[in-house]
């Protein structure tokens, strides 16, 4: 399967790196280049945010319902995945509401589910009101990482229905091109290495044997083996990764929804009757977590995760995912953003908690202390 390209016969290649695509490998070797460690201390943290993702074990929910004479759509249960796919659900809600003639829509909620559900009613020509108790920056949205992860906390992989997954592939496919659109355009969305580290060999990295996420849509990795890349592991697998920076990002949203016309109310509901009550005779749940108690859903839960910030850091302009060490105790990630080192590795399920919890904090830090110290 190991063959050499043409990057290999310009002298840019070397045998013992491979890049892995969904259809095998090809052999080339990637420019090197410095990456900067991360100042990583307990001096550096700035703050610890906590998020609790909106984990439904049976996956996202689009559907309509009847609530009177109104429409309510569903588009909530995101879990892990929600800054990643919410283009794609919430033009597959907008797709329904064109079913009726009215061309007025009440969204609820105004994370980034409820937010990119409002531009596609608005695109479709809707008039549209945005009712929340929470808005930028106090929603989970706020407190998300947040890379591309379609499939990371979404579903649990005995409850998917065939129906289910077509829902989830052309959701996926939707989002990864709006969200690419977005890039350089002032989303805070943009492209870095990512790199995994690990300690096992190529081969058992090939491929990451996740069949619901379309080919098209998995990037081609490198495989960078002992002695060709800085990290203290034997491996580093690079993967370009699309990362979006949720303050930057959340606030042009809700400056596109208000440009483009909606109105944005402060406003709780705590039952199906008082949704009945509002004007509008189509009505959009994007509420979250929130779905469990305003809707009953007890599928929801939350799956805590926990970000620790350290200090902006110029320079460093790649991501990582694990350790590879004991001091780890758990997989860990670090990203840049502008307003910080973001490092993360948690996910609790059950736990409603929003304080950070000490112990993932302290294996978090002395984790990516011990990585970067060892970096090279
Ligand atoms: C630590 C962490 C890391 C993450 N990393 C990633 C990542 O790398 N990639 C990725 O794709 N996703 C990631 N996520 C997940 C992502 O953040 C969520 O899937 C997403 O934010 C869910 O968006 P939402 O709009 O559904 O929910 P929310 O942002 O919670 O918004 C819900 C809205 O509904 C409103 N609402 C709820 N109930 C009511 C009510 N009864 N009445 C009125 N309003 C109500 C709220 O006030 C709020 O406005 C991460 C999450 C966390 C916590």
């Amino acid at each position: 399967m190991l063959r050499a390209s043409g990057l290999g016969l310009l002298g840019l290649g070397a045998a013992s790196c491979a890049s892995v695509t969904p259809a095998g490998f090809v052999g080339y070797r990637r420019p090197s280049r410095r990456l900067e460690p991360v100042d990583a201390s307990w001096q550096r943290i700035i703050r610890t945010t906590v998020g609790l993702r909106p984990y439904r074990p049976s996956g996202f929910v689009v559907r309509p319902e009847r609530l009177g004479a109104k429409l309510l759509i569903h588009n909530y249960g995101h879990g892990g995945s929600g800054m990643s796919l919410s283009w794609g659900t919430s033009q597959m809600a907008a797709e329904i509401a064109l079913e009726r003639p009215e061309r007025r829509a009440a969204v609820i909620g105004c994370g980034v589910v409820g937010l990119t559900t409002t531009r596609q009613l608005q695109r479709r020509g809707f008039d549209v009101t945005v009712y929340a108790e929470h808005v930028p920056p106090n929603t989970t949205s706020n407190m998300s990482l947040a890379s591309w992860t379609p499939t990371s906390g979404l579903v649990d992989r005995a409850r998917r229905t065939a129906t289910w997954d077509h829902q989830f592939r052309r959701a996926a496919r939707i989002s990864w091109t709006e969200l690419q659109l977005l890039v350089g355009r002032g989303y805070g969305i943009g492209w870095m290495e990512g790199y995994s580290l690990r300690n096992s060999a190529p081969a058992e990295v090939a491929g990451d044997g996740n069949s619901l996420l379309p080919d098209e849509l998995q990037m081609a990795s490198t495989v960078l083996g002992p002695g060709e890349h800085p990290f203290p592991t034997a491996y580093a697998v690079m993967r370009p990764s699309m990362n979006i920076e949720p303050s930057v990002y959340l606030d042009r949203l809700v400056a596109d929804v208000r440009e483009a016309g909606a109105e944005i109310v402060i406003r709780r509901f705590d039952s199906r009757s008082d949704l009945a009550m509002l004007p509008e005779s189509i009505v959009i749940n994007c509420t979250g977590l929130g779905a469990r108690t305003l809707l009953g859903d007890d599928e929801m839960t939350p799956l805590k995760g926990q970000l620790t910030i350290l200090m902006p850091q110029a320079g460093v302009d790649y991501s990582t995912f694990g350790a590879a060490s004991p001091v780890a105790g758990g997989f860990v990630h670090m990203s840049p953003r502008r307003d910080g080192i973001a490092l993360g590795g948690t996910s609790v399920e059950g736990d409603w908690s929003l304080d950070p919890d000490p112990d993932a904090t302290r294996r978090i830090v002395e984790a990516h202390i011990d990585l970067f110290s060892r970096m090279r």
